[in-house]
């Protein structure tokens, strides 16, 4: 209950500070759970979501959500949606089966760095990257070197505080239907339980994580969340411990 409590606490000490927040793929799986979790905890007294479609929500939770639209072809154009925000969490991607190989590096290079600019440019403080397990620029596998490349050109930046978060698989229900994770997350379900920090991670951790990391008041400029991290500070309780 005191470990609840301390989270209620720091929780309470950023509403006062009366912040704002974006959010970049809300529309996506985590960023879906991030919202949802940022509404529930209602850390930020403006939330805005950065996509490029219109969402619609029924849950009045939802009402004073702000939508900016954009064509992220033209990001440039829209700087404005990009200014005034404190907190920036980036859960954009695609895939290469998705989007083919260039589409891939577009979205998960180009459109994450120019986001970073212009949430920079527009005052953003904190600037909090979901990149991947394994990130590496000097990767030979393209996934892993274009999240490499991207966080470490987001780190040139120079935001006051920047957080990476390297998930490994996450475990969730997508609405969406990918075989390949599919398989994975099944094989991956029995050797969760044995090593649980190894492969995966429920997604509801890593937006735990997310959250309480923000709430947190850190003295560190950059900080990588590696996937056991992950794990750790998504635990509500260990909140305190880090
Ligand atoms: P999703 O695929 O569920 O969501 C992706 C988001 O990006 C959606 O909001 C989507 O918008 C947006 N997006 C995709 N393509 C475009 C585009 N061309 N233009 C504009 N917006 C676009 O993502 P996840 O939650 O699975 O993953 C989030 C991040 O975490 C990704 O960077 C991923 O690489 C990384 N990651 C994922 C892991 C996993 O196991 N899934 C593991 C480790 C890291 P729209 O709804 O309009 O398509």
């Amino acid at each position: 209950v005191r470990m609840a409590e301390d989270t209620e606490k720091l929780c309470e000490g950023l509403r006062k500070e009366n912040k704002s927040c974006f959010i970049l793929g809300a529309s996506g799986e985590t960023g879906k759970e991030l919202l949802k979790e940022i509404i529930k905890n209602r850390i930020f007294s403006k939330v805005t979501i950065i996509g490029r479609r219109k969402l619609t929500f029924e849950d009045e939770a939802y009402k004073d959500v702000i939508q900016e639209v954009v064509d992220f072809e033209k990001l440039d154009e829209y700087s404005s949606a990009f200014q005034g925000h404190d907190v920036g969490f980036c859960c954009l991607g695609t895939t290469k089966a998705k989007s083919g190989e260039a589409g891939f590096i577009r979205v998960d290079r180009d459109y994450v760095l120019k986001s970073a600019q212009l949430a920079k440019a527009g005052g953003c403080t904190h600037f909090n990257l979901e990149s991947s397990k394994g990130a590496n620029k000097c990767s030979s596998f393209l996934y892993l070197r274009v999240k490499g490349e991207v966080e470490a050109a987001i780190e040139q930046l120079d935001f006051d505080r920047y957080t990476i978060f390297r998930p490994a698989v996450l475990m969730c229900d997508r609405e969406e239907y990918r075989l390949a994770e599919r398989i994975f997350q099944k094989v991956l379900i029995p050797i969760s339980y044995t090593f649980p920090t190894a492969f995966s991670v429920p997604l509801t951790t890593v937006v735990r994580a997310m959250v309480n990391n923000a709430v947190l008041n850190s003295d560190k400029k950059v900080e990588i969340l590696e996937n056991k991290a992950i794990h750790a500070l998504g635990a509500a309780q260990e909140i305190t411990k880090k």
